[in-house]
């Protein structure tokens, strides 16, 4: 039940040696702090962007979005995909140009449409005749493209038919947009979060192909496929490099819609997990009885500040601690609030060193996505996630 000597553990401790890392080892911090490096996003930016090609980046900005990433990327030529006014705002404010920003939620309040058309967004989203309606009041003459839902995702963390229409009501919906007086300029689909492997994608594809060749079979000059997002990030599980995977989705598209006048794809995870990594602290291991055979590590971030996507179990985290190399076991990981929905990982444990004590540092990998968003504005008295940008 010992730990191994300090210089074991040293020697057996993980090394990475990316900006991040260097600065939350250099420096305290006294509450949960999301440190991303800008550099990194910039470099994930131009691997999906080789890989894609010719289609466009349209960067998810629910994924993080601090105005220094934003910024960054406006310089860099990536247009953004935003869902509600404020994050049209926060781009406008950022530099981004308006015909850059497609407004991509399919549930819109009607006053955010009008404040996009008049910003000068062009490109809206939707999945059902009203929203369709509202649009053409609201942004007459507007460009849309259709979401349709589709079936047999295999990503880690799958979008529910919460979003996109039956294959059948698609060519309604066209009509519809036309008698409308709007532009069916295309259709998107969102192949689910963290799609670890790019022949994942195969499946979605061969769904939506036959409705874009039969929407234009009937008339609608479909201009844009946007193929959304599912770039993956690496969460201990072997995923291809980001140009290399990118490529390959490309692949699979041309095989199946042939030459596209303008694709157009909306990583969110993919452009920014890997560029941040979230300090925080233990604050109690425990046993419920002595003979329980796993720990209950509680952390001072949990399910409410930043760690959502423990929902369901569905994205596991990697943690490094001062102890990594000695002798661990199955933890039971926690929040720090009084809300009992608040377990990080249960159904299959965590292994951690049995050295691990309150007050140690916890280091949680590849987080710059869907974290510093995620955090509510603090639940029970607890800071929401801080977050420094290098
Ligand atoms: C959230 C979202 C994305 C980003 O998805 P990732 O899996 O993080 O890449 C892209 N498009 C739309 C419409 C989204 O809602």
């Amino acid at each position: 039940m010992n730990a191994t000597a300090p210089g074991a553990l040293r020697a057996a401790f993980p090394v990475y040696a990316d900006a991040a890392t260097a600065y939350i080892a250099a420096n305290s911090f006294d509450r949960p702090t999301l440190v991303i490096d800008r550099q990194r996003v910039g470099a994930q930016y131009d691997a999906l962007n080789a890989g894609l090609g010719g289609a466009h980046i349209h960067y998810a900005v629910k994924a993080n979005p601090a105005p220094e990433i934003v910024r960054l990327l406006v310089k860099k030529g990536s247009g953004f995909d935003a869902a509600s006014r404020q994050e049209i705002e926060l781009c406008l404010s950022q530099g981004a140009r308006p015909e850059n920003i497609s407004f991509g939620n399919t549930i819109k309040r009607a006053s955010d449409i009008s404040f996009a058309h008049s910003a000068g967004v062009r490109l809206f989203a939707a999945d059902s005749e009203a929203e369709l309606d509202k649009i053409a009041r609201h942004a007459p003459g507007a460009r849309v493209y259709i979401r349709l839902i589709v079936e047999n995702s295999l990503a880690d963390w799958p979008l529910s038919r919460k979003f996109g229409c039956a294959a059948g009501t698609l060519p309604s919906l066209l009509d519809r947009a036309r008698a409308l007086g709007l532009v069916t300029y295309g259709l998107s689909f969102h192949v689910g979060s963290q799609t670890r492997d790019a022949s994942f994608w195969a499946p979605v594809l061969d769904q939506v192909a036959p409705l874009w060749h039969a929407a234009r079979a009937a008339g609608h000059d479909l201009q844009l496929l946007n193929i959304g997002g599912g770039f993956p990030a690496f969460y201990g599980q072997t995923i291809q490099a980001p140009r290399a995977y990118a490529a390959a989705v490309m692949a699979l598209v041309k095989a199946r819609f042939g030459d596209v006048p303008q694709v157009m794809a909306e990583p969110g995870r993919g452009m920014v997990a890997e560029a941040g990594h979230i300090v925080a602290e233990v604050m109690l291991v425990s046993k419920k009885a002595q003979d329980d055979l796993h720990r209950w590590v509680y952390l001072d971030i949990g399910r409410f500040s930043g760690l959502a996507e423990t929902e369901g179990e569905a994205i596991r985290y990697q943690f490094i601690t001062r102890h990594d190399g000695g002798e661990t076991g199955p933890c039971v990981l926690a929040g720090p609030s009084c809300d009992s929905a608040d377990i990080l990982y249960e159904k299959r444990p965590v292994q951690l060193p049995l050295a691990l004590r309150d007050g140690d540092r916890i280091v949680i990998r590849n987080c710059g996505a869907y974290t510093s968003s995620y955090a509510s504005v603090g639940f029970n008295g607890f800071p929401p996630l801080d977050v420094v940008v290098l």
